[in-house]
C-alpha cells in the first residue's frame, strides 16, 4: 500500500517535519492540511521545488480531510499559542476543542490509519484524540517525551563526548514541567551510567541534577530566544515516522496508555514503546526505583486533573 502521510497543522513545527521527511525520503505522498488553506498550498509549492534534491520520488501537495480516508499516518501539529493573559488551561481548553473538532474530521473520511499528535499539551491531547476517535490506544499516539529524550541524550553525549547513538536513557512522564530522567536505566553501550560515573571520569553524580535542569528548561530557553522551538521535533516525528512505516519494532519514548504496567491513573503519559507499522505494539515496562516511580505517580496525577479540569 502506498505510503501516505497527512499533516495537519502547517506551522513551524508541522513544517519541520515534513521538511525532514523530504530531505530523508521517508514517505511517497504528503497531503498538507490546515485551517489557513493559502498556507499550506504556499508550502505545498515551495517544497514541490525542492523535491528533485530527496533521495527519492515524492508527492507533496495541499488537500483536505477527504485525503484522510487512505493516509497511513495522521499527524496532527496544529494548534494555538498561549495569548497574553491567557491561563494554561484556557489554552488547554482551545486546543482540545481544535483537536476534538479535527480528529472528528479525519475519522468522518473514513480514516483507518494511525494518528501522531505532537500539539501541546502533547500528552493531555492524545488522550482526548483517542477518546475522540473510538480507535484502538495503540494507534493513537503522542510525541510524548520523545524530543526531551533526544535533548537528554545529547547533553550526556556532549558531557562524556560520545556517539550519542551510544547513549541510552530516558525522560518519562508528562511532557512539560513533570517530568523526570529515569537515571535508574540509564547505560552508555552496554555499561550502566552509574558504572560510568565511577570509571569514566568526565561525569560525576552531581552532573546529573544540572542535565536534568538544562533538558527540562530547554524549550523555554530556546523560546525565549526565538519564540518557538520546532527543528527538533520536527526530526523527531520524521523518526517516529520511519519507524512507522518501515515496520521497525522501534523502542521510542510516546505518550501511550501505560496497559496497567504501573500503578498510575490511566492516562496517556511519556512510556517507552515498540512501535512498528501497526502502531504500538507494547510498552516496554522498566524496573522503576521508589522515587522514580513516585515521579511518575505524580506527573500522572497532574496529567488526569488536568483532564478532569477539562471535563
Ligand atoms: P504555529 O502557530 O506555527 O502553527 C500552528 C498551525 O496550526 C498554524 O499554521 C495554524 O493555522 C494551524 N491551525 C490552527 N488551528 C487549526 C485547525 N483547527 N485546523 C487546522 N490547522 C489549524 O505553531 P508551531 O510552532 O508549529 O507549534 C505547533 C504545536 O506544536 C504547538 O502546540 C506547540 O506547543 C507544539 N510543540 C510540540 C512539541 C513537542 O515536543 N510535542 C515541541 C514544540 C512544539
Amino acid at each position: 500500500m502506498k505510503q501516505k502521510i497527512v499533516l495537519v497543522g502547517t506551522g513551524f513545527v508541522g513544517m519541520s517535519y515534513v521538511y525532514s521527511l523530504i530531505n530523508q525520503g521517508i514517505g511517497e505522498e504528503i497531503v498538507l492540511i490546515d485551517v489557513n488553506k493559502a498556507k499550506a498550498e504556499g508550502e505545498a509549492m515551495d517544497l514541490n521545488h525542492g523535491l528533485s534534491f530527496s533521495p527519492k520520488r515524492m508527492h507533496v501537495r495541499a488537500g483536505d480531510y477527504a485525503d484522510c480516508r487512505d493516509a497511513t499516518l495522521v499527524v496532527i501539529a496544529a494548534g494555538v499559542n498561549q495569548k497574553p493573559g491567557e491561563t494554561r488551561l484556557m489554552l488547554l481548553q482551545k486546543n482540545a476543542s481544535i483537536i476534538r473538532s479535527i480528529v472528528q474530521s479525519v475519522m468522518g473520511s473514513g480514516f483507518q490509519g494511525i494518528f501522531l499528535l505532537a500539539t501541546n499539551p502533547v500528552d493531555i491531547l492524545t488522550h482526548i484524540a483517542w477518546q475522540t476517535s473510538g480507535l484502538p490506544s495503540s494507534r493513537v499516539i503522542g510525541s510524548g517525551t520523545s524530543l526531551d529524550t533526544a535533548r537528554l541524550r545529547y547533553e550526556i553525549s556532549q558531557k562524556i563526548d560520545i556517539n550519542v547513538s551510544n547513549v541510552h536513557a530516558y525522560i518519562l512522564g508528562e511532557h512539560g514541567d513533570s517530568e523526570f530522567v529515569c537515571w535508574s536505566n540509564a547505560f552508555v553501550g552496554v555499561k550502566p551510567l552509574t558504572d560510568v560515573i565511577k570509571t569514566y571520569g568526565k561525569i560525576a553524580h552531581e552532573d546529573l541534577e544540572t542535565i536534568h535542569h538544562t533538558v527540562k528548561t530547554a524549550a523555554y530557553e530556546i523560546i525565549q530566544r526565538k519564540q518557538a522551538s520546532y527543528y527538533g521535533i520536527g526530526m523527531v516525528l520524521a523518526y517516529i515516522t520511519k519507524a512507522i512505516l518501515l515496520d521497525e519494532n522501534r523502542i521510542i519514548p510516546l505518550s501511550v496508555l501505560h496497559e496497567g504496567l504501573y500503578p498510575i491513573e490511566p492516562v496517556y503519559i511519556g512510556l517507552p514503546a515498540v512501535i512498528n507499522r501497526q502502531g504500538i505494539h507494547h510498552v516496554v515496562q522498566l524496573t522503576l526505583n521508589e522515587q522514580e516511580l513516585t515521579a511518575l505517580q505524580a506527573s500522572a496525577n497532574i496529567l488526569k486533573q488536568s483532564l478532569d479540569q477539562l471535563k
